[in-house]
């Protein structure tokens, strides 16, 4: 199998405001469970601090982590959730600039917003789930 698939209908869009100091992915999971929203897709764009960001190593089935504690503008942060052992979980990639507008990205593993994170979270009404994969090594959508 190459691919799997899933329809999804739209429950509904929130538009959230996280403010300076909060930690990105543990607010939204909160939001997430609080509104019992189970499966989803988010974009964000604002700034962040202390982002730590990944690159997942196939061969050694483990993320090289880089560490960013500057404040720096989220260019584009986007994402999804599913469920992983009944709490919602935020898979999110970003791409962060500098002063000089250069850019880098990776999978966010975490980050505090450094002045404001503007989120637009669109919600499904059908639960996903994310299982295990031992080849991969990762928890993958079950789809
Ligand atoms: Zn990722």
């Amino acid at each position: 199998m190459t691919m799997g698939e899933k329809e999804v209908t739209t429950r509904g869009d929130f538009v959230l405001r996280l403010e300076r100091g909060a930690d990105v992915l543990p607010a939204i999971v909160d939001f997430c469970a609080r509104r019992g929203i189970t499966s989803g897709a988010l974009r964000a764009i604002g700034a962040v601090e202390s982002a730590k960001v990944g690159y997942y190593d196939l061969g050694a089935k483990k993320y090289e982590w880089v560490e960013y504690p500057e404040a720096m503008e989220a260019v584009s942060m986007t994402g999804n959730i599913a469920m992983v052992d009944s709490a919602p979980f935020i898979h999110a990639h970003v791409v962060l600039s500098d002063t000089k507008n250069n850019c880098i990205g990776g999978h966010l593993f975490s980050a505090r917003v450094a002045v404001t994170l503007e989120i637009h979270l669109t919600a499904f009404n059908e639960r996903i789930n994310r299982t295990l994969d031992n080849d991969i090594g990762l928890k993958l959508l079950d789809v």
